[in-house]
This record gives C-alpha cells, sequence and structure tokens, in this order.
C-alpha cells in the first residue's frame, strides 16, 4: 500500500461514520518494525449519516493502530504462571490440542465461544459455523445480548422482525417531533444530532432520561421538554401515555383497524395507568404527560426512538414493547416521515445478530429450531442438518455456567472483554479462573487476556476488509489502509487454521469475499436476506439495505404496506408492570445508573489506551447530586465507596444536578475497583435474557484514603 487515502468507516459505534484513512508509507509497509510508530492520519468523510462529521473517538481511532501496548505475538501462558510470546503454529496447535480434549473428556457443550458486536459480518458469520461445526458445541452468545436483545426481542413480537432502524437516519431531517427514550446520542454518538434539528428547531424534541445529558441539555433553550422519570420506571411513564392516548382519543383508529391485531387487550390493559397514578410513580408531572401525548398525536411527522437506558433492564422487552405500542396507535411505523426504532449502539450490533453468534438463531436472523432453516444452512454448510447442535444458552447464562458443573470448562472469546462489560462482573472474573482454558483473540491485553492461556492477537478495523451493518441495516464496506503488522493475523485465518485442526466437517475460508458470498446463501430466504448484495456493488457507492433478496434492489423502509408477520399485520402486545421490577428507594441507599461517556467506547480496553481521550477521561467518577452529598457527608473530589450485596467500586464523586437525588451515575468503561459492573446485577430479562444494568440499588459513604 503507498500512502493513498483510503475510504472507510469508523471502527466504534453503529452509526459507523465514513472517514478517510491516510497511511504514511511507512506505516503501510507490511511487517515494517516502524509500522506501530508511523502516522496514519484520519478525515471525516461525507456520509448520509454523518454528514463529513466525526467524534472524537473517530478522530483519534488511529492512535490504536500504533499504540506501544498493541499485542504483537501469540502469548501463551507457561508453567510460571505468566504469558510468554509464542509462534502461531505453537499456539494454535495448544489451543486445537486442548479443546479437543477437553470436549472428549467433558463433551462438546463444556467448551464456549463468546463473540463480539464489533465484529464485522464475516467474522461473526464464521464464528457461529466455527462454533456449530468446528467445535460442535451449541454453546455460543454474545456481548450484544447485553445491548440489544430487549429492542431486538420487542421488533420481532410486534413486527415479526427486528431492523434497529427500518428507515435510513435522513428521514428523522423532516421531523417535527422525535421522541428519544432512554438515549443520548449527544455523547454516545455526535454527529446523529444533525438529524434532530429540524424538530429541536420546530420544539419538538423530547428526551426521557433521568440525567440531564448533552442530549437532554438540547432541550435547554424550553422549546423542548426533558422529562426525568425515577430510574426504572420507563414502563410505567409508557403505560401511562397508551393510556392518555386511548382516553383522549387520540388513537389513529383507521390505521389500528387495518394495521394491527391486539387492540382490545391492550386498552384493557392500560385502563389503571391514569396519569396522576403514573405521577405518583414515576415523578413526572400528570400535566407534563398530557402535554407529551398531544405532542405526540398532532399528525406531523414523529419518531419514537428507544436506547439502552430504557432497555437494558430486566423488563426491558416489555419497556421496548409499549414504546412500539404507543407508536402504532399513533399510526407512526411505516407511515412517510414517521417511525418507530431503536439506536444500535456496537459497531456491528446489527449485523452482529443476524449472521448466527446469537445461540438461538442461525445465519439470515432464522430460528435455529425451525427445521427448514436447519436444512437450508446444513447445505449450504456441506452437512447434514442433525450435524447442526441445537439451542445453547444466552450470555449470561453462559457465564454463569463458567466452570460450574455441568458448565463451561473452556472458553474462546472474540472482540470482548467480558471481565469489564458482564454483569455482576466479580463472578464472572470468578468463573473466568476456574476454567480449564480460556482463549482471548484481541488487539491488547484487555482484562479478560490477562486470564488467558493463550492470547491471539488480531488484526484492527483499518488493516482488513469486511462488512459492517450500520443501526439503519446498511450494509457496508470496510476496506483495509494499511497492513496488519508481521506478528498478528486475521479472524478468519484463525478460525481456518483451528478448524483445520479440529478436523471440520466443512470448508472455513479466509478471504472474506468468499466468506461474504457463502453468507450470501446462507442468508438467502431469511429474515435478515443478504443474498442480492456483493462486494462490487457496496463498493460502487450503492446505498444496500436488507432484507435485500436476490435480483431486489434492497429494502430502505420497512413496514410501508405490511409488517413480517405472516399476516402482514403488527402485534399490540399487552404488557404489564411485574412486581419485582418496582424499585422502592429506602432514605439510606440510591440507584445506580450504569451508562457511557464520549470519549470511551464500551469496557474502555481500546479508547483507554488513546491518550486524547484516556487525559480527558481518565477515571470512573460518580455523579451524585449535591443535596444526595450533604446528606452523606461527600464534597466534590472525595472518593466514595459504592457498595451493594454484588460488589464494591470506590472512585471519586461529582457532584452535580445533571441528576436525580435518588440515583448514582457511574460510566461502566473503566477497570480494577472503578468497574461500575461489579455491582449490576445477573438478573435477566425473561424474553430477551437482558441483564439489568440501570436500576441496581448501592449504598455510598465516603472514604478517606490512606
Ligand atoms: Fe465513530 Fe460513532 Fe464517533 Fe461516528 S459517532 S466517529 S461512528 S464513535
Amino acid at each position: 500500500m503507498t500512502g493513498a487515502s483510503t475510504p472507510t468507516h469508523c471502527p466504534y459505534c453503529a452509526l459507523q461514520c465514513a472517514m478517510s484513512l491516510t497511511a504514511s508509507p511507512a506505516a503501510s509497509s507490511a511487517g515494517s518494525a516502524d509500522a506501530p510508530s508511523a502516522p496514519v492520519t484520519v478525515a471525516g468523510r461525507d456520509f448520509p449519516t454523518n454528514r463529513g462529521g466525526l467524534c472524537k473517538k473517530g478522530w483519534t481511532s488511529a492512535e490504536l493502530l500504533r499504540a506501544p501496548s498493541r499485542l504483537l505475538a501469540p502469548l501463551v501462558r507457561g508453567e510460571d504462571g505468566e504469558l510468554h510470546e509464542s509462534g502461531w503454529d505453537e499456539a494454535l496447535d495448544l489451543v486445537a490440542a486442548r479443546l479437543r480434549g477437553i470436549r472428549a473428556s467433558h463433551g462438546a457443550d463444556a467448551v464456549g465461544v463468546f463473540g463480539g458486536g464489533g465484529l464485522t459480518n464475516e467474522k461473526a458469520y464464521q464464528l457461529g459455523k466455527f462454533a456449530r461445526l468446528a467445535l460442535g458445541t451449541s454453546r455460543i452468545d454474545y456481548n450484544g445480548r447485553f445491548c440489544m436483545s430487549s429492542a431486538a426481542a420487542a421488533g420481532n413480537r410486534a413486527f415479526g422482525v427486528d431492523r434497529g432502524l427500518p428507515f435510513p437516519l435522513e428521514d428523522l431531517d423532516g421531523a417535527a417531533t422525535v421522541l428519544l427514550l432512554g438515549s443520548n446520542p449527544g455523547e454516545t454518538m455526535p454527529p446523529f444530532i444533525g438529524h434532530l434539528a429540524g424538530a429541536q428547531a420546530a420544539g419538538g424534541l423530547v428526551v426521557v432520561d433521568p440525567r440531564r445529558t448533552a442530549t437532554a441539555r438540547l432541550t435547554d433553550d424550553g422549546k423542548g421538554m426533558h422529562v426525568q422519570p425515577a430510574p426504572g420506571t420507563d414502563l410505567v411513564l409508557l403505560l401511562g401515555l397508551i393510556h392518555l392516548v386511548i382516553a383522549e382519543g387520540l388513537v389513529d383508529d383507521e390505521y389500528v383497524a387495518t394495521r394491527t391485531t391486539g387492540f382490545d387487550g391492550l386498552r384493557r390493559s392500560v385502563a389503571a395507568w391514569w396519569p396522576e397514578r403514573v405521577q405518583s410513580i414515576t415523578g413526572v408531572a400528570a400535566l407534563t404527560l398530557r402535554r407529551l401525548a398531544r405532542r405526540l398525536a398532532s399528525g406531523a411527522p414523529t419518531f419514537i426512538l428507544t436506547g439502552r437506558g430504557v432497555e437494558q433492564h430486566v423488563d426491558g422487552t416489555d419497556t421496548a414493547t409499549a414504546a412500539i405500542n404507543l407508536a402504532l396507535l399513533l399510526g407512526l411505523p411505516g407511515r412517510p416521515g414517521s417511525g418507530y426504532g431503536t439506536l444500535t449502539g456496537q459497531g456491528n450490533g446489527q449485523g452482529g445478530r443476524e449472521h448466527g453468534q446469537k445461540c438461538d438463531q442461525l445465519p439470515g436472523y432464522r430460528k435455529i429450531t425451525d427445521p427448514d432453516a436447519r436444512a437450508h444452512v446444513a447445505r449450504v454448510w456441506g452437512v447434514a442438518p442433525d450435524v447442526i447442535p441445537g439451542p445453547g444458552i444466552p450470555a449470561v447464562e453462559l457465564l454463569q455456567s463458567l466452570g460450574r458443573p455441568g458448565g463451561l470448562r473452556a472458553l474462546m472469546v472474540h472482540g470482548s472483554n467480558v471481565v469489564i462489560s458482564s454483569p455482576n462482573a466479580g463472578a464472572v472474573r470468578h468463573g473466568l479462573e476456574s476454567l480449564d482454558f480460556l482463549v482471548v483473540c484481541d488487539f491488547f491485553r484487555s482484562e479478560t487476556a490477562d486470564l488467558a492461556d493463550v492470547v491471539l492477537p488480531v488484526a484492527q478495523w483499518a488493516e482488513e476488509e469486511g462488512t459492517m451493518t450500520s443501526l439503519e441495516g446498511r450494509v457496508i464496506r470496510r476496506l483495509p489502509a494499511l497492513d496488519p503488522p508481521e506478528g498478528v493475523r486475521d479472524e478468519l485465518w484463525i478460525l481456518h487454521e483451528l478448524a483445520r485442526r479440529l478436523d471440520a466437517p466443512s470448508v472455513f475460508h479466509v478471504r472474506p469475499e468468499d466468506v461474504f458470498e457463502e453468507l450470501r446463501l446462507a442468508s438467502e430466504g431469511g429474515i435478515a436476506d443478504y443474498s442480492g448484495i456483493d462486494y462490487a456493488m457496496l463498493d460502487a457507492g450503492e446505498a444496500a439495505y436488507w432484507p435485500y433478496p436476490r435480483g431486489s434492489r434492497g429494502t430502505p423502509r420497512l413496514f410501508a404496506d405490511r409488517f413480517a408477520h405472516a399476516d402482514g399485520l403488527a402485534r399490540l402486545v399487552s404488557v404489564r408492570v411485574r412486581a419485582e421490577v418496582e424499585h422502592p428507594s429506602p432514605a439510606d441507599v440510591l440507584t445506580l445508573v450504569t451508562g457511557r461517556l464520549l470519549e470511551h467506547y464500551q469496557s474502555g480496553a481500546q479508547t483507554r489506551r488513546v491518550p486524547e481521550l484516556a487525559d480527558a477521561q481518565p477515571e470512573a467518577l460518580a455523579t451524585v447530586h449535591p443535596a444526595t452529598a450533604a446528606r452523606f457527608d461527600i464534597r466534590d473530589g472525595d472518593t466514595v465507596e459504592l457498595v451493594n450485596s454484588r460488589g464494591v467500586v470506590r472512585c471519586r464523586a461529582r457532584l452535580s444536578t445533571d441528576i436525580r437525588p435518588d440515583a448514582v451515575f457511574v460510566p461502566f468503561h473503566f477497570a480494577g475497583l472503578q468497574t461500575a459492573n461489579l455491582l449490576t446485577s445477573d438478573a435477566v430479562d425473561p424474553v430477551s435474557a437482558m441483564p439489568e444494568f440501570k436500576t441496581n440499588l448501592v449504598s455510598i459513604r465516603p472514604i478517606s484514603e490512606a
């Protein structure tokens, strides 16, 4: 490679901002000893989602390519208990032999695979196939279970399909009203905010969040609304809005009659959620609820969007379902210029859940229990259908089984730092330590890699090609700007080599384009059908939205005429508030709300290694309301301890009125005693298996540091 500019996309979030990378000749030479320190420059590139803009993370993303802590050779744990560099053959031979041995001794389901929502479509597809054919295990799931699973489950049951945004992002530009529920794109994906400018100018930006976030501050001009419900009461708030829409005659009757089923049951289920009762639980004034319901039903172009704030709960599926019910009653999904959607977080959070990384799915978003789906995928893989294992267990259950009798004895982790990002992180660390064998594929020695028996260093986004699927369901190309350093390998090559050593009964391609061609066939006829997409059309700039059956032109907008259920109708699904998810707050405890910062991404394994980002946000700070701080004798900058039955977090306090007095906010990007997930619960939503990240009770106290 010569130092020419390469058009590609950001390595981080699902907005997949377009960027150009220019690698100096020294940086682009394969295996150069200078490569890690040679410059690679980043420039924003015009694209419908980001319009040339990038956030801090995107601008500094090339720093990771030359980070001094980057792994440049496999690591194998020696008899001294330390990780030592090794050759690739030695490392891969060891992995294959140990996995083979554990499988022989304990059965195939004693070996698990944990994937990630940042992997390309090709890697996600290959990982699912590798688990089921090379390892013969049903035990595969991925970190998207912690991210999109509730919204996905709600979309599937209401619409019969789960595509985060069933419309191009540009549709938001013409909105008069946008209701953002539990989403903070002002920090998590700043270029997205440009798409809210129309609604903001029209006074129709409504942000529902217990925190006064960067996004909520967009309503400070007094034209929009910031609604601050008590943490964990989102479902009650939505049931109250549905009650009002029905009670005040704001329902789009024709739409409900012709495009949905279930209205009568829904009407009965919300009858008791009158505004004053909702006010007493959520703290949101009945007057505000009425104003909001009328605004949403004005008939002007309106969107309802959900994010992790309302989804990452043990009632996350029901909460997302309630948001969809509200949108359906107002006739929004499929109406030109209006709609419902959920904002996917991880870079390939959408594609990552379509190609077989989920424990219950095969490529094409097919159900693994469906005999026709199994037969189709088995044909593509060249095996008998019964060779494909049945459904596995979702991520939290998978992690809870580590080292337990009948549970996992070995785990392969790809593109995930579970020691930081999993709920009840202390128990997860303990489980990983009790395994017979742990393999981690990563760029860096993450906190999870620190526990591994073998660490396999992999190429980064700018050194590989493949495809990603953005939050809009648009498939985009990732092009390599430089060659990887000599000692690292692409994960497709690693899976190929391991599959060969394990005598897998199928071909595992190494070239991304070959894998994509197979993925196209495997997805054909499925919900997420990619069969009409190829690399050449993506390189030519085609905006390819799935479903994209062979011979079609793709589907930028879903639901114009019908929903994906067999009868074409959407389901209004009645949901109720379960007693166990009500959140009483005794005077001596606070509700812990976890979330993200502008400067960091996911577990911080990458962004904590970027000097500009780490300098700006070097540590976790616990945001506490001044009134709460006074109650607990906490001053700004004090070190505080947050404690519950699962663990202890120690960090400094930041006093701010941005948080409610009954809550404390801690970002989840940090390690050691600052790991917020030491306190979060691994109780899960009964439908999606999403854990509870947002409403865990903690006590707080200042401590003096010796
Ligand atoms: Fe990258 Fe997301 Fe930032 Fe865009 S908003 S530059 S995709 S991290």
